[in-house]
C-alpha cells in the first residue's frame, strides 16, 4: 500500500471546515469507497500528491486540461496577463479575440457572450431559449448533467448521480415544471414529449455525447433528428459542450456529426484551467441578450483578464501542430489494449470512446443510455478505481465519469495504464 498520511491528515482538517471536506462533491471519493487525496504539483500528464505520489492522470482537472497540466505557454500568458490587471470589469481587448477564436472554429456560432462556468453557460442558454420563444418547457435526456441550476438538476448525471439525488433536494417542484425528461437515444420518447406540450417547447438542451454518466455515443441518426424536431417545432436545439467543446474537434461534436445547433454551452477547454464558461449561437438568439434584448444576464468577472490570457492560449495551441491527430491516435491506443486485457482477464467490459474521451463499464450489455448504465457493476469499478490508483493511474473516482486523454499523455503512459488494468482486472476477475 502506498501512504498516503499526508492526504489523511489534510482530510481530517478539511471535514472541520469543509462539507463532507470537498467543494465539488465527486471529489470526495464517496462513488468509490475510501478519502481522497491532496494534489499540490501537477505536470504533463501526471499530478502529484502530498505524499509525494505520482499518478497518471485521466481526469485532467475534469476535462479543461487537454494539453496537460501546468503547459508553459499557458503559464506564461497568465504571467504576464497578471503584471496589468487581475480584472477591469471594462472591455478589455482579449475578449474580442477570444469571441472571435470561438465563432471562428464553430460555424454555428455568431455571437458568443463569455461566463464564469460551463454552470452559467447552461443556465444562461435556457432562460435565452425561453426568452426568444417566449415558451417556458424545455427537454433534457436523463443522465445528461448541465451544471447545477435548478432547472437543470432532474435525473442529472455526473456527482448527482453518483451521490443518488439526481433530483436534488432544495428545489422547488415548481421550478422543474417545465422541464420534461426523456431517456437518451429515444426518438419516440422526444417526439411524445412534443405532442404532449404543443407549442410550448422553448427547447431542447443536451450533450451531444453524453459524458456525465460514463460516456455513450447518439446513435446514427439521433442528433439529425433532435434537430429536426426542433426545426419543425419552432424550439431552439441546444448543444451543451462544455465537456466535448474543442475536445471532439476543433469545432466540437458539432462539428464531428455535422449538426448545426441554434445554441452552444462551453467551459472546461476554453478557460485553459482558469474559470470559463461561454455561449453563443444564432445572431438573431443571441441579440435578445441585454443590453441589446430582454433577455438578463451578467458576470462582475466574465471576460476575466487572466481567463480570457489562459484560454486563448489554450486555443491556439491546440490549433497549431497536430492535437487532434495525436488525442485520436492515443485514444485508438488505449481502446485497443484495454479490450484486449478486459478479454484476457474474462471481465466483461464495455469500453467506449470517442476521440480522446473514454468509459469502461463493467457490464455484458451494450450502453447507450442511463438505463443501460446503471446495470453495470459499481463495485467492481470501486476495486478496479482502488487497484489502479495503487499502481499509481488516476482514473474519476465514479463508474459514471468520462476519462480524458490530454496531448501531453505519452504511449508508455498509455502502455503503463493497460500493464496496470490487466494486473488489476485480474484481480477482481
Ligand atoms: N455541462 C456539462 C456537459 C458538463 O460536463 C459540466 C461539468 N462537468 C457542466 C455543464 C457544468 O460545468 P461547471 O462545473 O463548470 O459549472
Amino acid at each position: 500500500m502506498i501512504s498516503r498520511i499526508k492526504s489523511e491528515q489534510l482530510f481530517a482538517e478539511a471535514l472541520k471546515y469543509i462539507p463532507g471536506g470537498v467543494n465539488s462533491p465527486v471529489r470526495a471519493f464517496r462513488g468509490v469507497g475510501g478519502q481522497p487525496f491532496f494534489v499540490n504539483r501537477a505536470l504533463g500528464a501526471h499530478v502529484f500528491d502530498v505524499d509525494g505520489n505520482e499518478y497518471v492522470d485521466y481526469v485532467g482537472t475534469w476535462g479543461p486540461a487537454i494539453l496537460g497540466h501546468a503547459n508553459p505557454k499557458i503559464i506564461q500568458a497568465v504571467q504576464a496577463a497578471a503584471v496589468h490587471g487581475t480584472s477591469f470589469g471594462i472591455p478589455n481587448p482579449a475578449e474580442v479575440t477570444m469571441a472571435k477564436l470561438i465563432c471562428d472554429h464553430v460555424p454555428s456560432v455568431k455571437k458568443v457572450r463569455m461566463c464564469n462556468s460551463g454552470t452559467e453557460a447552461t443556465m444562461s442558454a435556457i432562460r435565452l431559449a425561453r426568452g426568444f420563444t417566449k415558451r417556458d418547457k424545455i427537454i433534457k435526456f436523463d443522465g445528461c448533467y448541465h451544471g447545477h441550476a435548478d432547472s437543470l438538476l432532474v435525473k442529472a448525471g455526473s456527482g448527482a448521480l453518483t451521490f443518488g439525488n439526481p433530483d436534488s433536494a432544495g428545489v422547488p417542484a415548481a421550478f422543474t415544471q417545465h422541464t420534461v425528461v426523456v431517456p437518451f437515444n429515444d426518438e419516440a420518447a422526444v417526439r411524445a414529449a412534443f405532442d404532449a406540450n404543443k407549442g410550448q417547447m422553448a427547447g431542447i438542451i443536451v450533450e451531444p455525447v453524453p459524458g456525465n454518466a460514463g460516456l455513450y455515443l447518439p446513435k446514427p441518426g439521433f442528433l439529425e433528428f433532435l434537430r429536426k424536431i426542433t426545426e419543425e417545432n419552432g424550439a431552439v436545439l441546444i448543444f451543451d459542450e462544455v465537456m466535448t467543446g474543442f475536445r471532439l474537434a476543433k469545432g466540437g461534436a458539432q462539428e464531428r456529426y455535422g449538426i448545426t445547433p441554434d445554441l452552444t454551452c462551453f467551459g472546461k477547454i476554453i478557460g485553459g484551467g482558469l474559470p470559463v464558461g461561454a455561449f453563443g449561437g444564432r445572431a438573431e438568439i443571441m441579440d435578445c441578450l441585454a443590453p441589446l434584448g430582454p433577455v438578463y444576464q451578467a458576470g462582475t468577472l466574465s471576460g476575466n483578464p487572466l481567463a480570457m490570457a489562459a484560454g486563448i492560449t489554450a486555443l491556439q495551441e491546440l490549433f497549431s501542430g497536430n492535437a487532434y491527430e495525436k488525442l485520436e491516435s492515443l485514444g485508438a491506443q488505449l481502446e485497443a489494449e484495454m479490450k484486449d486485457a478486459a478479454k484476457l482477464a474474462n471481465v466483461p467490459v464495455q469500453f467506449q470512446r470517442i476521440g480522446s474521451m473514454f468509459c469502461g463499464y463493467f457490464t455484458e450489455e451494450p450502453v447507450y443510455n442511463l438505463a443501460d448504465a446503471m446495470h453495470s457493476d459499481r463495485a467492481r469499478f470501486g476495486k478496479y478505481f482502488h487497484g489502479m490508483l495503487e499502481e499509481g493511474v488516476y482514473l474519476a473516482p465514479s463508474q459514471f465519469e468520462a476519462g480524458f486523454i490530454s496531448t501531453a499523455h505519452s504511449a508508455e503512459d498509455i502502455d503503463k495504464t493497460v500493464s496496470a488494468a490487466a494486473k488489476v482486472m485480474r484481480q477482481i476477475a
